[in-house]
């Protein structure tokens, strides 16, 4: 049903083992990477080439999907492949340690970045939504986001009820590749969590996988469910299927309220992410392609009518926050003055910890073995400095199952970002592992995202439409030497309400990749930090003097 892209059976993955199809572990570890994001254990719709966040693409269409698998296996390491929204354009002649690959995704001029004029671009095959790490080929699945999820929950546990969540409840909807990680995030944080999914089969798989406990025939049933976790203190997460804003003002009907509530439906994307209410998913995908405006029109009406039941829940003393889906402004292009009323996830949990020097690291085993990142992950219980990582790992090994190549994510600070990445890389050279490792993170950062509804809103100074710094990120990491590179814009809010950087370098053990990891680790938090001084946040003023990173920027 999708714009130019033909559906394909063919079942995508990563190759495992130490055995080589391209030349080096330089152009092994993006060709894996590609692979593994389509990867039906880790992609949402691989047969579209969609791996998560609505519409977020890997390649273009299949055609370049091949010619990518291609290039990258017959390269050199003084070549960079360059990749245009999806679709490989030319191979040029670089240096060892420049990037072999540059991709730049959806971006539009300033004036032309709407999703209209996206939407047409797409159809006539000229681009592809990217999403934020979908386009860049570094998506692991829910694993990704969970740590982040479990942290934010964990933030507005503190701030709203004295740091306990116990004998509480938070009500999401949305249950895909990143909303998915709501549940198990939000048990872990000793939450219960009801989550409101359209689709029958998205509740199916976060079952499958570990990170949904229950389904729910019934708002009734999902309520008792509410009310004897309440009464045991045993955390537990329903799934329960019904359109979001229908379910959000039944429950506000009855009375039976939450303690926190907010939505991870892929609301950024109207046309592609969010079902209208009273609409059967056969006739919403029928009327995408034949009349787009009308499923446009009626997704907003909809998210209108949810966004009212959340600043309902507001009112009633509840905490509210968007979570990074765009959903407040949709609702406030059809109406809703008063839909950013309630805060978004980054200003309200996350940036106090993005101000602290903290941001993503991900690693992922490309030998495919488990083992790797259990081994790897014990060994750097040892070299983090944060205690907070510890305790993440011994949850992650008992609750967090693998998709796809094994990896694991959580955040740290500058110091411990860069002994990480050169540990792993020693364990490479040393065979502690069975080969070479990725180590990336995801777009939401705090220095290589502006986003004025998300990363970015409310910045201290004012700064948040300046996109300045997601641009100078990226820059940073080709200088510094990453693997590959990615510059999108619109992940997360849709096209026009963001952009965003992100990088991925190949650990093989290498003195060379030491070096480039400790550079482009380092350097990654160093413009972050920068970021967030030249805002005027004391506490990232702070971190600066403390890291003694030469940054000019500083109050007036
Ligand atoms: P996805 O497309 O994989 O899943 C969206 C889910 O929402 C689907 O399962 C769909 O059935 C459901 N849905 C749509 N409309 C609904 C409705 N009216 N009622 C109930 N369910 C409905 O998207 P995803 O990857 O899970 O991302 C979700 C959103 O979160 C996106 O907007 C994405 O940009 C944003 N996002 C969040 C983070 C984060 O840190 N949490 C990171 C990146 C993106």
């Amino acid at each position: 049903s999708d714009i130019s892209i033909s559906k394909n059976s063919r079942v995508v993955r990563a190759p495992r083992g130490s055995t080589l199809n391209a030349r080096s572990w330089q152009t092994e570890g993006p060709l894996r990477m590609l692979m593994n994001n389509l990867d039906p254990e880790v992609a949402e719709r691989p047969e579209d080439l969609v791996v998560y966040g609505g519409r977020g693409r890997a390649a273009r269409n299949w055609e370049s999907f091949d010619r990518i698998v291609a290039t990258l296996k017959a390269m050199d390491n003084d070549e960079t492949l360059l990749v245009q929204s999806g679709k490989p354009v030319g191979v040029i002649r670089t240096h060892a340690d420049a990037p072999r690959v540059l991709i730049a995704n959806s971006n539009l001029v300033g004036r032309w970045a709407t999703q209209e004029v996206f939407d047409e671009l797409e159809r006539r095959g000229l681009m592809m939504y990217g999403q934020m790490t979908a386009g860049s080929w570094t998506y692991i699945g829910s694993q990704g986001i969970i740590g982040g999820t479990f942290e934010t929950f964990v933030e507005a546990g503190r701030q709203h009820y004295g740091g306990d969540l116990s004998g509480r409840w938070l009500l999401t909807a949305g249950l895909g590749g990143m909303g998915g990680a709501q549940p198990l995030a939000g048990v872990m944080a000793g939450c219960s969590v009801l989550a409101v999914d359209m689709r029958a089969e998205r509740i199916e798989r976060r079952m499958e996988g570990g990170y949904l406990d229950r389904r729910a025939a019934s708002l009734d049933e999902a309520l008792a469910l509410l009310a004897e976790a309440k009464r045991t203190g045993k955390a537990v997460s329903i799934g329960l299927l019904g359109n979001a804003a229908e379910v959000y003002e039944e429950i506000l009907a009855r009375g039976t309220l939450p303690d926190l509530v907010t939505d991870q439906t892929a609301a950024h994307d109207p046309l592609y992410g969010y079902i209208p209410a009273g609409w059967t998913i056969a006739e919403w995908e029928r009327r995408r392609d034949s009349e787009p405006e009308a499923v446009i029109a009626a997704a907003k009406q909809t998210m209108a009518r949810q966004v009212r039941a959340m600043l309902e829940f507001r009112a009633r003393g509840i905490p509210v926050f968007d979570y990074g889906n765009n959903i407040r402004q949709m609702a406030r292009d059809v109406g809703v003055e008063e839909a950013f009323a309630f805060p978004g996830f980054i200003s309200a949990y996350v940036r106090p910890q993005f101000c602290r020097g903290r941001t993503q690291f991900r690693w992922i085993a490309l030998s495919g073995d488990p083992q790797d990142i259990l081994v790897s992950s014990r060994k750097l219980k040892g070299i983090v400095e944060d205690p907070s990582f510890a305790r993440w790992i011994d949850m992650a090994e008992t609750r967090i199952r693998f998709q796809g190549l094994p990896s694991r994510s959580y955040w740290m600070g500058l110091r411990d970002r860069v002994a990480a990445g050169l540990a792993l890389n020693q364990m490479v050279a040393s065979g502690e592992v069975g080969a070479p490792i990725i180590v990336t993170r995801d777009h939401i950062s705090s220095g290589s995202v502006a986003s004025p509804n998300r990363e970015s809103e409310g910045m201290l100074d004012g700064s948040d439409a300046v996109a300045d710094w997601p641009m100078l990120n990226a820059l940073v990491s080709c200088a510094s030497g990453a693997t590959w590179v990615s510059l999108h814009n619109g992940g997360g809010v849709g096209i026009g309400y963001s952009q965003h950087a992100g990088f991925a370098v190949v650990a093989d053990g290498s003195e060379d990749a030491a070096r480039r990891l400790s550079r482009v680790l380092a350097n990654d938090s160093s413009v972050a930090m920068f970021r967030h001084a030249d805002a005027g946040y004391d506490e990232a003023l702070a971190t600066v003097e403390r890291e003694g990173l030469r940054t000019f920027g500083a109050p007036p």
